[in-house]
């Protein structure tokens, strides 16, 4: 499969930017970065993304999205969250206040609404597009589940912003042919209690999770934040672990 990072940082500037993956052209994970950083025919193969949670470093770019959608003549977007994750979306975002709910409305292009949201159940595994899915709470600050992806015997996880967790964990040691994992390491060791805080990781629990991971693959380390980047890449590094790694924007092959 094919991963294309667009966003690896929890914060943005000109160089850095927001979440936001694409494997295999077709399938988005988190929305902080896309439309900022594909052209609008590459918007247009987009067919689904899995939000994490609702926080605006993981959705800036997905209102965007759908009004792009909206103007293409191609099949509908299909927005996958939790559960929990989706009636926040409904509710906060796509109110028709903040955003239209464009589900609601029907393409001149196509006869069709331009998305379509389908709630995931926490643990249950569903099949789209020959991919298999499955939303797995983690323990963030507010509702929040990553998933596991599963396709051609391949399978990559991405949990989202996360503190110390426990179940994507059992899920991920459960899964066959897992290729990579993709985690968060958001702040510096000096920060751990600001990390605990606010349910994220610093490279000092990253290697606590990772003890818990039991599958031979690489688990990138994404969500830096911008001025501390340099110190966690050597935290990772002083973790002697040689599965974890830094998550970098670029294109992958896995
Ligand atoms: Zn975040
Ligand atoms: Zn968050």
């Amino acid at each position: 499969m094919r991963l294309k990072v667009l966003g690896a940082y929890g914060a943005s500037d000109a160089e850095h930017n927001l979440t936001g993956y694409v494997i295999d052209d077709w399938l988005a994970v988190d929305a902080g970065t896309l439309t900022s950083k594909l052209s609008f025919s590459q918007q247009s193969r987009i067919q689904a993304v899995f939000i994490t949670h609702p926080h605006a470093d993981h959705i800036r770019d997905l209102p965007h999205l759908i009004h792009n959608r909206f103007s293409q003549a191609t099949g509908p977007l299909t927005i996958f969250a939790a559960k929990e994750v989706m009636e926040i979306l409904s509710r906060d975002v796509f109110n028709g206040v903040v955003w239209p709910d464009f589900s609601g409305i029907i393409s001149p292009h196509t006869g069709k609404p331009g998305v379509q949201y389908r709630s995931l159940t926490p643990g249950k595994r569903i099949v789209f597009n020959e991919v298999g899915l499955t939303a797995v709470a983690v323990d963030h600050a507010i509702p929040a589940a990553g998933v596991i992806l599963e396709m051609n015997g391949q399978a990559i996880v991405f949990t989202g912003d996360t503190g110390p967790t426990q179940e994507i964990w059992k899920r991920t040691n459960k899964t066959q042919g897992v290729v990579a994992i993709v985690t968060e390491a958001s702040f510096p060791n000096d920060q751990q209690a600001l990390a605990d805080e606010t349910a994220h990781l610093s490279p000092q629990t990253f290697g606590e999770e990772l003890k818990k991971i039991s599958v031979d693959a690489p688990v990138y380390a994404s969500h830096r934040k911008i001025p501390f980047e340099r110190d966690i890449e050597s935290q990772i590094r002083n973790l002697r672990d040689r599965r974890a790694r830094v998550l970098l924007e670029k294109n992958y092959t896995l």
